[in-house]
C-alpha cells in the first residue's frame, strides 16, 4: 500500500470544511483591513532562504528540502513565505506602488522537522506583510489584524506575547552582555545552548529544554538594553494595543528564530496545543529587503499563523459537533423521476440551496441515507408525484411530511 509521506497528511471532510471556513474568514478580515493576496511559487532559489531567513537558523541549517535542479541550480521548497514576498517586492519594484504594500498569503510550507502533534513537514500558514512604514502604529494594527482573524475564525483563549529585539544599533551591545553572562552558566545548559552561547547567543533565549529554563530566566533582559529609538517604539506599540483593549504580556525572552527581525516581535500561544503551543509568530524586519538586494529601504512587519494548529484549537473546542448536511435530499423513485430530479436539483442549486440527489431507487434506503448525511429535508419524487405535479417534502428532524408544488420547494426549505 502506498501511503502519504511521513509528516504530510490528507485533510479530509469534515475537517476540510473547517479549513475552508477558516480561510474564508481570514480573507474577509484581510479585505476589511485592505490587504490583497499575493501568491508566490512553492519553490525558490536556495540562496533566497539562506540569506533571507539566515544560515544560522534551525530552518536553514537543518529543516529545508533542498535539491539540485538539472541545470545545477540549488532549489528549496519554501519553509516560510516572508523571504519570497520580499523577493517579489524587489523584483516587481513594489516600492513604486502607491502607499503601504499590504499583502496576505495562505498556503503550504515545508520543513523537515520531527513530525508530532501540531508539527508536520508540510504545514500551512496564513500570513500577511505590511511593507513601507517604520511607524509603531503599523505594528499595533498588524497585531490587531491577527486578533481579528483568530476571533473571526472562532479561536478563543489565544494569548499574545510581545517583545522588542532592538535594532542593529542596540542589539550587538546586548548580545555581548548576554555572551558574558553565558560564559559563567553555559556549563549547566543543554548541548545546543552551549554551542549557541558562542555562535548565536540570542537563540539561547529560545531554548525549550525544561532544565535550562531557570538559567535562562536569570539572564539579562534585552528590554534593558534597547536604544532610545527602540524603547520609544516599543512603548508606543504597547500604548496603541492598550488603546484597542488588546491584552498582552511582555516576554523579554521572546526572540524569533529568524535573523532579520528588528524591534517588535510577537507570538500568539494557545493552551489547547500542548508542547507546540505557538499558533502565530510575527514581527518587524526593517533590514530584510536591503539584505536581499533592495537598493531602497523597505521596512516591514508581518506575521504567520500556523493554520494546522489554528484548526486544531477550533476542532478541539467543537469536538462532538457534526458537520452540516445538505439542505435537501432529493429521492427519485424510477427512471422518469431520475431525469426530472436532475433538472429540479439544478434549479434549486442555482437558487442557492445545497442539494444532494439520491442514487438509491428504494425509498427506505434513500431515507436512511438522507438521515445519515444529516439532510434537513427530503423530497420524494415518484410516479404519483410526477403525475400530480406535486412533491412530498419530508422534514427529517420531525418526520412530518407535506405536499408542495415545484415553485414552493425552495421557500419551504428556506423557511427553516
Ligand atoms: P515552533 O517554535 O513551533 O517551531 P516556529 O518559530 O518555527 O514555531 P514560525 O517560523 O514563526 O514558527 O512560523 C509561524 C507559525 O507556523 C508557528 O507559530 C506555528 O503555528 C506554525 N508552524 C511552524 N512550523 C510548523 C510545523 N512544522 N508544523 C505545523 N505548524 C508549524
Ligand atoms: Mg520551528
Amino acid at each position: 500500500m502506498i501511503k502519504a509521506i511521513r509528516g504530510t497528511r490528507d485533510i479530509l471532510p469534515p475537517s476540510s470544511g473547517v479549513w475552508n471556513s477558516v480561510e474564508a474568514s481570514a480573507r474577509e478580515v484581510f479585505r476589511s483591513f485592505n490587504y490583497q493576496e499575493i501568491r508566490t511559487p512553492l519553490f525558490e532559489e536556495t540562496v533566497l532562504f539562506a540569506r533571507g531567513v539566515g544560515e544560522e537558523t534551525d530552518i536553514v541549517s537543518k529543516e529545508m528540502y533542498t535539491w539540485e535542479d538539472r541545470d545545477g541550480t540549488s532549489i528549496t521548497l519554501r519553509p516560510e513565505n516572508t523571504a519570497s514576498v520580499i523577493r517579489s517586492y524587489i523584483e516587481h519594484r513594489m516600492d513604486q506602488w502607491v502607499g503601504l504594500k499590504k499583502l496576505y498569503y495562505m498556503g503550504p510550507m515545508f520543513r523537515r522537522e520531527r513530525p508530532q502533534k501540531g508539527r508536520y513537514r508540510q504545514f500551512f500558514q496564513i500570513g500577511a506583510e505590511c511593507i513601507g512604514s517604520e511607524a509603531p502604529a503599523v505594528d499595533a494594527e498588524v497585531i490587531e489584524l491577527v486578533v481579528e482573524v483568530l476571533e473571526r475564525c472562532g479561536v478563543e483563549g489565544a494569548k499574545l506575547l510581545v517583545n522588542s529585539v532592538g535594532c542593529p544599533k542596540c542589539r550587538p551591545g546586548f548580545i555581548e552582555t548576554l555572551k558574558q553572562s553565558l560564559q559563567a552558566v553555559k556549563g549547566n545548559m543543554c548541548g545546543d545552548c552551549q554551542r549557541r552561547a558562542d555562535t548565536n547567543a540570542l537563540r539561547v533565549l529560545d531554548c525549550k529544554v525544561p532544565e535550562d529554563q531557570p538559567v535562562i530566566d536569570a539572564l539579562p533582559s534585552i528590554l534593558e538594553h534597547l536604544c532610545g529609538e527602540c524603547a520609544a517604539h516599543f512603548e508606543t506599540v504597547k500604548d496603541l494595543l492598550t488603546a484597542r483593549d488588546i491584552e498582552f504580556e511582555v516576554k523579554p525572552r521572546l526572540v524569533r528564530g529568524l535573523d532579520y527581525y528588528t524591534k517588535t516581535t510577537f507570538e500568539f500561544v494557545h493552551g489547547a496545543l500542548g508542547a507546540q503551543s505557538a499558533v502565530c509568530g510575527g514581527g518587524r524586519y526593517d533590514g530584510l529587503a536591503e539584505s536581499l538586494g533592495s537598493r531602497v529601504p523597505a521596512p516591514g512587519i508581518g506575521f504567520s499563523i500556523g493554520e494546522d494548529r489554528l484548526v486544531m484549537t477550533i476542532e478541539e473546542a467543537r469536538a462532538g459537533q457534526t458537520a452540516a448536511g445538505p439542505d435537501l435530499f432529493v429521492a427519485p423513485m424510477g427512471d422518469a423521476a431520475v431525469r426530472h430530479a436532475a433538472v429540479l436539483a439544478r434549479e434549486l442549486r442555482r437558487g442557492g440551496l445545497v442539494v444532494e440527489v439520491s442514487s438509491d431507487k428504494k425509498l427506505k434506503r434513500a431515507l436512511e441515507t438522507a438521515n445519515k448525511t444529516a439532510a434537513r429535508w427530503t423530497l420524494i419524487l415518484g410516479d404519483d408525484e410526477l403525475a400530480a405535479g406535486e412533491y412530498s417534502l419530508k422534514r427529517m428532524e420531525t418526520g412530518e411530511q407535506k405536499r408542495v408544488k415545484r415553485e414552493e420547494i425552495a421557500s419551504a426549505v428556506r423557511a427553516d
